[in-house]
Formats: structure tokens, C-alpha cells, sequence
């Protein structure tokens, strides 16, 4: 059945969907799906269902198999016509994606400022005796915008649906989610005729009479709708999983309008340099140049002032990165070697493969002696598939992910922060490595100093935690102050 699903959104930090070159001159609907793509497959994982890696373009239609598939369930048939549980909704070569989206912007703008947002690292530079760091920051989309969806009905409601209410829940939309755009607010969801608004309450509960019967045979739906699901077995891989991911937000007050002025950051910005005895040289001692360095390309700190007042956000996400990954003045960095051990590469991304590495912790790999055609991890101590390897050349993805800052109805500001790491229950190891990782990021999170008053709520599956039990609390919401609990608390 053909149906139709109109979604009105929200941006609560702005949008970022990439575009001609570098700049964005529209929402591009390429980069929305291609996220929507990415958290699909997370649920599916999760849910104990396949996906294939998207990087390897595995699954492809194959037409005779089709025909001569036995299989009464659709989706098995089309599974065995050789295609996973994310292409047969979004498509695969051969296989057409089962709805159109089209992207209307309503009442919004796109900002086009650009500028360079400085880590306070300070490295060495042949050309120019030094480069100083950080982050090429840029406007986006600020404002509303609506997802016009049209295909099979029981794909909208029972698969994109949910991705998009869980997207809103608890991660972002859009491709640069690792520095913090996309994080949305459903306003509006309209099926049909039928209108259901955000401020008459929850989406999940206005819709579930109408939607869970029809979604009864989608593992996604079912989840969703009716809080049932079964994993028959839990994820074992190194991709992202909701079962192996982690969520977070942050809470905090406010002291003044003026908070975000305080970070050294900004007085950078403010200045355009950095005085010496602020910044972290990174090069070696005998090459350092004297200070102050200057930044080239600021952003416009009156910019931000603006971003503030006009649309109630600040880009605190590479602030939090900088201190999780290298500490600060009041905060010890949550991981080891300077920030640039192998693990913390892992873990915050780094530009160049130094691959192969082991996809769970990050350690340089070599050939198993013992086993052909299997790696060996020594940190983890354990014997790898080629399938667990990020090989050479391949970018090193962040799997942390941080928010600018949002202001809330409570007139509080929030963040969130969450990514995923890959559980490898073989490897006792890799377990505490990963347990260790996990439990040092939830006790640092909301701690630089000029965040006031934060409260944190914080969901990871916890070692021994059943899949069931944690996949039925994420569908549970962080309600107000006293309710942002630690999920962990109930867990064990
Ligand atoms: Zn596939
Ligand atoms: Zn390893």
C-alpha cells in the first residue's frame, strides 16, 4: 500500500548536509539519507538482524534468485535474493530504494559563516614554522524544514519512522554528526490526513494504537511501537550497533548570557592568537617558535554571539573534544599517551589509516601464525577475521560524537554525546579496555568548569546487561531534572 508520511522538524543545532564543493547551498537529500542509512543499519544490528557494511557494497538483487526463492516471508525471500535487512528498505544495485523523500525548507536560513576554531594544540609546520589546530566550523541550516516521505506504507511507518523518532531521541541527522550538527526536534508527523503535534505529548504513545498493529512483522516497528524485541543472538562485529553503542546528554545551567565567553577559546578568538604558555606545542622543544600564534581564519566571535541570541546554540562540541581527548585545567584526558596513543586515535578518529588495526581497540595488527588467514590483536589477545580489520587507507572514523549546545524548554542548556564501541566478547581484554573506556567518559562529561549545576543521563549496555533489557530502556526518555538517572544503576 502506497502512503504517504510528512515529517516537520526542528533544528535544535544546525543542519549540515554537505553540498557543491565544500559549501552547502541547499538541505541536500543525499546527505540526510545517507544518515538515515547509517542509523537504520545501527538498529538493525541491534535488533539482531543483518546489515552489510556499506563500505564493502556487498548486496546486490539477484532476479532468479528471487523467482526461485521458497521463502513465504518477503523479507527472507528478498534475503535470499542477496539482499540485507538495510538495502532491502534503502536500496542496494539492482534494488531500488521503496520510498522518495523529497526536503522543503519552511521558516529557516542558511548560514554560511566559516571559520577555524582553535583546539589550542600547536604544531609544527615546515612552511611556516607552525600551524595552529582545531576545527573548520561552519554555519548550516538554522530553522524548519519538512521530510516528505512517499512509498510502501509498512516501510515508512514501521522502519523510518522509528529510525527518525530515535534519531530525534537520542543522536543527530546529517553527515557531520561527529562535530555536531543534526540534532532535530520532531514538531509535526502527519500519515495521510492525520496530524499529530509534538505539543500534544508524546509522539510515540498519539501514535502507537494506530501504527503498532500494522507493524507487528517489522523487527524495528515491533521494537518501537510495542517494546518487544528478541535478539536471537547479540552483535558481534566491529560496526555500530545500538546494543554496542553508548548515549549521553548533559544538562547544565547557565550563570549569565555570557557563560560561553569564559572558555579559553573564545579569548583566543577574541585575541586571534594564542599566547604561548596557553597553547600545547605538540612538535619537538628545540623546533618551537615564539608565541603568541596567531589563528588563521577565525570564527567570528560576534558570529557566535549571534548564533546565541538568534537561534539559542553554541558550538561547544569541540571544547568537550579537546578536554575528553587531551584533559585541561579541570579535567584529566580519558585517554592515555597525549591524546595521540593508538587507542585514543581509535577511539577520536584520525585522518590517516595506520592500519591494519584491530576494529576494537586499535592496536596495529600482523598475521596470526597460529591460524591462516586470521590477524592477531596482542592488546586484546585474540585472533581476528579479516572482517574485524580496518585495513590501510581507510579513515579512521570518530566513534565519539559530541553536540554543539542547545538551550532547553527549561531554559537550561544541553549536549549530547554518544558513538558506539565494538564489544568482542572472546577477549576479556578488549572488554575491560572498552568497560574502563566507557565509565571514565560518563564521570567526565560534564565537567568543565563553567558548566553549572549539570546533571547527567547516560545509557550503555552493561556487560552482563541483557540485550532485551537495555534495548526496551532506550526507548525510555531522560524526563526533566530528577529523572535524569543513571541508567547503569538500574541495569545491574
Ligand atoms: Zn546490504
Ligand atoms: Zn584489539
Amino acid at each position: 500500500m502506497v502512503g504517504k508520511l510528512e515529517i516537520k522538524i526542528k533544528t535544535l543545532t544546525p543542519l549540515w548536509t554537505g553540498g557543491v564543493d565544500t559549501t552547502m547551498d541547499r538541505i541536500h537529500e543525499t546527505g540526510l539519507l545517507g544518515s538515515l542509512r547509517w542509523w537504520y543499519e545501527a538498529i538493525v544490528r541491534g535488533l539482531g538482524g543483518y546489515a552489510c557494511d556499506p563500505t564493502e557494497h556487498k548486496c546486490s538483487f539477484d532476479a532468479d534468485k528471487y523467482r526461485k526463492s521458497k521463502a513465504l516471508d518477503e523479507r527472507q525471500r528478498l534475503r535470499e535474493a542477496g539482499l540485507c535487512a538495510a538495502c532491502q528498505v534503502l536500496g542496494a544495485t539492482g534494488w531500488r530504494r521503496r520510498f522518495r523523500v523529497e526536503v522543503r525548507p519552511l521558516a529557516g536560513e542558511i548560514d554560511f559563516t566559516e571559520g577555524m576554531f582553535p583546539s589550542g594544540r600547536v604544531h609544527y609546520d615546515r612552511r611556516r614554522n607552525y600551524r595552529v589546530g582545531g576545527w573548520l566550523l561552519r554555519g548550516g541550516y538554522f530553522g524548519n524544514l519538512e521530510l516528505r516521505f512517499t512509498g510502501e506504507e509498512r516501510v515508512l511507518l514501521c522502519e523510518i519512522l522509528p529510525t527518525l523518532l530515535f534519531i530525534e531521541q537520542w543522536g543527530a541527522l546529517g553527515p557531520k554528526t561527529s562535530i555536531g550538527y543534526g540534532v532535530i526536534e520532531i514538531a509535526e508527523i502527519k500519515i495521510g490526513e492525520q496530524v499529530y503535534e509534538r505539543k500534544q505529548g508524546d509522539l510515540r504513545i498519539q501514535l502507537n494504537e494506530l501504527v503498532s498493529r500494522k507493524c507487528q512483522e517489522s523487527r524495528t516497528g515491533k521494537w518501537w511501537w510495542s517494546r518487544k524485541s528478541s535478539p536471537e543472538s547479540i552483535y558481534q562485529g566491529v560496526l555500530p550497533a545500538i546494543t554496542n553503542m553508548f548515549f549521553g546528554k548533559v544538562r547544565f545551567g547557565a550563570t549569565d548570557s555570557d557563560w560561553w565567553r569564559n572558555f579559553s577559546e573564545i579569548q583566543w578568538l577574541q585575541f586571534g592568537n594564542i599566547a604561548e604558555d596557553e597553547a600545547h606545542w605538540t612538535g619537538e622543544e628545540s623546533q618551537k617558535p615564539q608565541g603568541p600564534y596567531e589563528i588563521s581564519r577565525i570564527l567570528p566571535v560576534a558570529r557566535m554571539a549571534h548564533w546565541i541570541r538568534r537561534h539559542h546554540v553554541f558550538p561547544l562540541s569541540p571544547i568537550i573534544r579537546t578536554r575528553l581527548r587531551y584533559g585541561g585545567s579541570d579535567v584529566a584526558s580519558i585517554c592515555k599517551g597525549n591524546g595521540e596513543s593508538d587507542w585514543c586515535k581509535f577511539v577520536f578518529g584520525t585522518v590517516e589509516g595506520y592500519g591494519p588495526i584491530c576494529g576494537y581497540c586499535g592496536t596495529r595488527v600482523r598475521e596470526d601464525r597460529r591460524v591462516r588467514n586470521q590477524w592477531w590483536c596482542s592488546s586484546g589477545r585474540a585472533s581476528l577475521a579479516s572482517d574485524e580489520i580496518v585495513f590501510e587507507g581507510k579513515r579512521v572514523q570518530s566513534k565519539v560524537r559530541v553536540s554543539w549546545a542547545y538551550r532547553t524548554n527549561d531554559n537550561r542548556w544541553e549536549f549530547r554525546l554518544w558513538g558506539w564501541l565494538p564489544e568482542h566478547t572472546q577477549s576479556d581484554n578488549h572488554q575491560q579496555q572498552r568497560g574502563e573506556f566507557l565509565h571514565k567518559l560518563k564521570q567526565s562529561i560534564g565537567f568543565p568548569s563553567q558548566l553549572q549545576a549539570f546533571t547527567v543521563c547516560w545509557f550503555a549496555k552493561q556487560k552482563n546487561e541483557k540485550p532485551d533489557d537495555f534495548l526496551t530502556a532506550l526507548l525510555g526518555e531522560c524526563r526533566g531534572q530528577e529523572s535524569y538517572r543513571d541508567a547503569e544503576s538500574t541495569g545491574n
